[in-house]
C-alpha cells in the first residue's frame, strides 16, 4: 500500500532548522519553529532535538490548544508562545524562535534595537522592541509579548533570545537572520564610537522609495513606525497629503492581495 505524501512544509521546516543550526543561532536543543496549516492546525518542532539533527519525524502536528494530533514526541516547550502569536495575528503563518548570539546579547543587556540605523532593517522589521523577561515554557513568555505582537514581526526576549514571524516560514527566518546581522553590526559600531542614526529627512526619502526598492508588501505598521521615527527625528513633519498618499497606497496593496 502506498504511503500518504509527506507535506512539503515539513521539508521546508527541516531545511530552516538546519540553517538555524549552521548559522549558530541555536545551541544544544534550543529554539523552535512552527507553521500554520490551511486546515487550521499547526506543525511544530518537537522538544529536545538538536536543530542540526532534525528530520521530518521530529515535527509534530497540534491543534490551536497545543494538543497533539499527529507525530511522536512532545511539542516544543515554547509552543504556547507560538500559539499566542497565531491567535493575535491571523496574517502570520510561521514563527521562528532562536537564541542568536548578538541579538541575545542585546536582550541580555536589556537593550532594544529601535534606533533608525539600517534602511533595509527599518523597512523589513521596523523597530525591534524588547519584551520583559518571562519564564520559558510558562504563560509568562507569551504574556510578555502582548504589548508588541500586533505591531512588530521581530521581538527580543529579555535574558532569553528572540522571536520573529511572518506570512511564510522563509519570511520569518529572514527576519531572524536580518535581526541577528543588525545586532552584530550595531555592537561593532558601538565599539567604534556608536552608531549614527538616519535623519528624519533620510527616513522620509526611504519611505518614498521603499515600495519600489523593497517590494510591495511592506507592512502598514512598519510604515507607521517609520513615520513615527521621522516625527521624533526631524522638525519637518509629514504633511497630511503625504500621509494620505502613503495610506492610500497601502490600502491599494491590501486590496490587491
Ligand atoms: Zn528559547
Amino acid at each position: 500500500m502506498s504511503q500518504p505524501a509527506v507535506p512539503s512544509t515539513l521539508y521546508e521546516m527541516v531545511d530552516i532548522c538546519h540553517r538555524l543550526a549552521d548559522k549558530g543561532m541555536v545551541s544544544a536543543t534550543d529554539g523552535n519553529i512552527s507553521v500554520r496549516n490551511r486546515e487550521g492546525t499547526f506543525y511544530a518542532t518537537r522538544s529536545s532535538v538538536h536543530k542540526g539533527d532534525i528530520t521530518i519525524n521530529d515535527i509534530v502536528e497540534v491543534d490551536h490548544s497545543g494538543k497533539l494530533i499527529s507525530g511522536t514526541g512532545k511539542p516544543s516547550t515554547e509552543l504556547k508562545m507560538h500559539l499566542f502569536i497565531y491567535s493575535k495575528r491571523p496574517d502570520v503563518h510561521a514563527v521562528v524562535h532562536a537564541h542568536p548570539t548578538f541579538a541575545t546579547a542585546f536582550a541580555a543587556a536589556g537593550q532594544a534595537l529601535e534606533k533608525p540605523v539600517f534602511p533595509e532593517v527599518l523597512v523589513m522589521l521596523g523597530k525591534v522592541p524588547l519584551a520583559p523577561y518571562g519564564t520559558p515554557s510558562t504563560d509568562e513568555l507569551p504574556e510578555s509579548l502582548r504589548p508588541f505582537v500586533q505591531d512588530h514581526n521581530a521581538v527580543l526576549l529579555a535574558n532569553h533570545g528572540a522571536v520573529t514571524y511572518g506570512q511564510t516560514l522563509k519570511q520569518a527566518f529572514f527576519a531572524m537572520e536580518k535581526l541577528e546581522h543588525a545586532a552584530q553590526i550595531t555592537l561593532y559600531a558601538r565599539m567604534l564610537g556608536g552608531e549614527r542614526v538616519l535623519s528624519g529627512k533620510q527616513i522620509k526619502k526611504l519611505v518614498a522609495v521603499s515600495e519600489e526598492s523593497y517590494g510591495k508588501h511592506i507592512p502598514l505598521h512598519h510604515i507607521q513606525q517609520l513615520l513615527d521615527i521621522t516625527s521624533h527625528n526631524d522638525e519637518t513633519q509629514y504633511t497630511e497629503k503625504d500621509v494620505y498618499e502613503i495610506v492610500k497606497r497601502v490600502v491599494q496593496q491590501l486590496e490587491e492581495k
